[in-house]
């Protein structure tokens, strides 16, 4: 498919950055290509506009940027999901493990509504512990999760394409 080799060329690997050995994957890279931005946008939306999602959930921070450009394109809200202290009104939280220590994602009460059909947007997957941790957040808010996407997937995640049970789409593998 040429629009996804586009976005793969579009998209910066960054060795040792933002430690040794790691190599970024830096979506930066991507936005500044808007066609090919464009085309990593078009194929969420045309996957996602038929499937009566009425929220795009968006993953700080990264996932913000790709999340809103697809709740525009399938005429559903977005809601961002941010690191503690950020959101100023009422929230609810979970926690997830890292590799060294443990972080917490955020949602604004109210947001979203017991039932509501969710998509959860990030730029990336690797473990799935942040996008799981997502997942719990909107199932505690009572909403329903159907998919979560990610632009880039690491280590075979694509093979086993589920995470908590639900289905994981994915754009690229790099290897
Ligand atoms: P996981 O929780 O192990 O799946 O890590 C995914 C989270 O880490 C996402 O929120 C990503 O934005 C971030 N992340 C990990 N590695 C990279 C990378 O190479 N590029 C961009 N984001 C990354």
């Amino acid at each position: 498919e040429p629009r996804l080799q586009a976005i793969s060329q579009a998209i910066r690997v960054v060795p040792h950055f933002p430690k040794q050995g790691i190599m970024f994957q830096d979506i930066t890279t991507l936005l500044l290509d808007h066609k090919a931005f464009k085309h990593a946008v078009d194929i969420f939306v045309h996957r996602y506009r038929d499937m009566d999602i009425s929220v795009v959930a968006g993953v700080e921070a990264r996932g913000f940027i790709f999340g809103s450009s697809i709740a525009l394109g399938i005429d559903a809200k977005f809601v961002p999901l941010c690191k503690p202290g950020k959101l100023p009104g009422e929230v609810i939280s979970e926690k997830y493990v890292l590799e060294y220590g443990t972080d917490c994602l955020e949602l604004h009460v109210g947001a979203v509504q017991s039932s509501e059909r969710v998509i959860i947007i990030d730029d990336l997957v690797a473990t799935g512990g942040t996008l799981s941790a997502a997942i719990r957040l909107l199932e505690l808010a009572g909403a329903e999760v159907v998919e979560c996407a990610c632009v880039i997937g690491l280590s075979d995640l694509k093979v086993r394409s589920k995470l908590n049970g639900k289905p994981l789409y994915i754009l690229l593998e790099p290897r």
